[in-house]
Order: structure tokens, then sequence, then C-alpha cells
């Protein structure tokens, strides 16, 4: 119930107004967020690479309401993979690209998005990396898939967002499981009815675990991305089983959540991903995070009382 109304709090442009602009959170803002220009985050992302681990970068921002926004969320991934190609880091580092923020929303909202973000898939390419379509919520899942299919026509490298709390999930995953299609496969982050997601945790998980088996099976380069200690395992299992080696799939891991686990996969061999956001607009990502782990939101509730 909570985690559901911290979910619709995370759309709701009054509170995000009274949380953003109140005197609080750089804690947790840092912790999870790093940084608010594209200088701070390829600083972070040295500090990561450094340390043996790879990074998707997300410029935070999403359900743009008009283009003149799309344009500059389109000129921040630019700059930031040129600053990527020039600090040498982009062969350790992708970014990954709301939809949403891409204009998706907007009038002729498919193509547009579609256009920008094949401007950013072909700066990419320039900078010698490579894209990731998130996948937000299910009345996206349809259009992000055919933009996905559209924009892999030209850039193969292109990847996928599946979320297992879908029912429609296991199906999608047995469509892309194809060779060179890179899917991350996570829980799903959004309120979604029951019309169309699983909702108890364990049906979830078990769908995580189907969905995992057809991608781990197939001949795809599968991004597990998940903290959850039994899915990892479960995740090395497979591997096994399927004569997958360190480098034919990878653990994607969220900026700031269990590094000493992404650590510890990236010394036994495993490449680890970590998605870093970073930029002003933190706060939706910001709640979903604190919807995710109610410890979380007890931090956060106390740095607010604490700086007021
Ligand atoms: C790389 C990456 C990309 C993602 N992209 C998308 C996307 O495009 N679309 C989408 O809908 N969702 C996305 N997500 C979010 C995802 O759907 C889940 O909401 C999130 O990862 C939590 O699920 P979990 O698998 O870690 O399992 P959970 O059961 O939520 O967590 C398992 C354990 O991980 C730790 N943990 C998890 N979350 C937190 C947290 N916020 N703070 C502290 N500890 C935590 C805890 O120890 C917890 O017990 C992404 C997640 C990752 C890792």
């Amino acid at each position: 119930m909570l985690r559901g109304a911290l979910l619709r709090l995370s759309r709701s442009n009054k509170i995000k107004n009274v949380v953003t602009t109140a005197p609080v959170t750089s804690g947790v803002v840092e912790r999870f967020i790093a940084g608010e220009t594209s200088d701070d985050v390829v600083m972070v992302i040295r500090r990561l690479v450094a340390a043996g681990l790879l990074a998707t970068i997300d410029f935070l921002g999403e359900d743009t309401t008009d283009r003149s926004q799309a344009d500059a969320v389109v000129v921040a991934y630019l700059d930031l993979l040129t600053k990527l190609r020039e600090a040498g880091l982009s062969r350790s580092a992708e970014v990954s690209i709301k939809l949403s923020a891409l204009g998706l929303h907007l009038r002729d909202g498919p193509q547009l998005a579609l256009e920008n973000a094949e401007l950013i898939c072909r700066a990419a390419r320039m900078a010698d990396t490579t894209v990731t379509l998130d996948m937000e919520d299910h009345t996206t899942t349809d259009s992000t898939l055919e933009i996905l299919r559209t924009l892999r026509k030209e850039y193969p490298t292109t990847g996928a967002v599946l979320q297992a709390y879908l029912y429609r999930t296991e199906g999608d995953c047995r469509d892309l499981a194809e060779a060179g299609s890179r899917v991350r496969l996570c829980k799903g982050a959004y309120a979604e009815p029951e019309s169309v997601a699983f909702q108890d945790r364990h049906e979830i998980d078990k769908s995580y675990v189907r969905c995992m088996k057809i991608l781990m099976a197939g001949t795809g380069f599968p991004m597990l991305a998940t903290h959850d200690p039994r899915l990892i395992e479960i995740a090395l299992r497979l591997a096994d089983d399927h004569g997958r080696r360190p480098g034919d799939f990878e653990f994607q891991m969220l900026y700031g959540i269990r590094p000493t686990e992404q650590q510890r996969l990236a010394r036994l061999g495993h490449a680890v991903r970590i998605y870093t956001p970073y930029g002003t607009d933190w706060y939706g990502y910001l709640i979903r995070r604190l919807a995710e782990r109610p410890s979380n939101l007890r931090f956060f509730v106390r740095s607010l009382i604490t700086k007021n």
C-alpha cells in the first residue's frame, strides 16, 4: 500500500514542488544521484570504471511536456557522449534513455521520440558506445518495443528493458532472445494495475526466474538488473547450465544500491554495469527508489526533519 501511494506521489507535480524546493535531502539525493552536471557524472564514472565496474548513464527527466524540453534532453545526451569519448570512458559506459523524455507523449510523439532517439544512437555510435531504452509504465510498452525494432535496423546494439511484473513479458523475452539482442530484465518500478501485472512480490520473482531462463537459454545478451540475492544466485546457476561465461551476460545494479555486492560480483570476473543517473530532475527517480525500500523512506523523512 505504501509503495503504491509513493509511486502515485512520483507523478504528482504538487508534491514534487514541495520536496524539490525544501532545503533538504542532499544526503539521500547524493546516495542515488551522481551529481547535477555531465562533468559530475563523468567524474563518478571514472571512479566506477577504476573500481572494475561498467556503467549506463541516465540524464534524469521524464514525461516531457513540450518539444523544447525534449530537444534539451537530446542536447544533454550529445554533450555527455562527447565528454565520455574525450575522457576515454565510452567503451565502459553506455547511455540509458527514456522515450517520454524525448517527447513520446507529445503530438506525433512516437515519431518525435524515434527521431530524437536516432540522434542519440548516432552520437553514441560515433563515441564508440551504445544506448538502452528504459521501459516506463505499461501504456508505453508497445510503442517502446516498436521504436526499438526500428532503431535496431540501423543501430543493432540498441538495448531493451523488459519488466518481469508484466504478464506479457515472458512472450516479449521469447521475441527478443535472439542473436545480437541486448535485453535488460528488471522487476519493474511503476504502479501497475492487476489487469496487466502481478501484484504479489513472490509472483513477480517467479516471473523474473521464468524470463531469465528464456533469456539465458537464448542467443541474445541478457542484462540481469536486480539487487535480489536469490535472483543473482539463480542467475549464476543458469549461466553455468547454459555454458555462459562472464562476458556472455552481465549484471546491472543501481548507483548507490548494494555497492559491496557490485564489487563482489566484479571481483569474481563478472561484468557489472551500474545504472548511474544525474541531473536536476531527480524527483520521480528518487521516489521510485524510496518506494522500493521503506528504510530509505525513514532515512529521507529523518533528513527532512533534521534539516528543517
Ligand atoms: C540497472 C537497472 C535498470 C533499471 N531500469 C528499469 C526500467 O527501465 N524500468 C523499470 O520499470 N524499472 C527499472 N529498474 C528498477 C527495477 O524494476 C526495480 O524496481 C529495482 O531494481 C528493485 O528491484 P530488485 O530486483 O532489486 O528487487 P527488490 O526485491 O526490490 O530488492 C532486492 C534487494 O535489493 C536491495 N534493494 C533494492 N532496491 C533498493 C533500494 N531502492 N534501496 C536500497 N536497497 C534496495 C535490498 O537489499 C532488497 O532487499 C531498473 C533497475 C536496475 C538495477
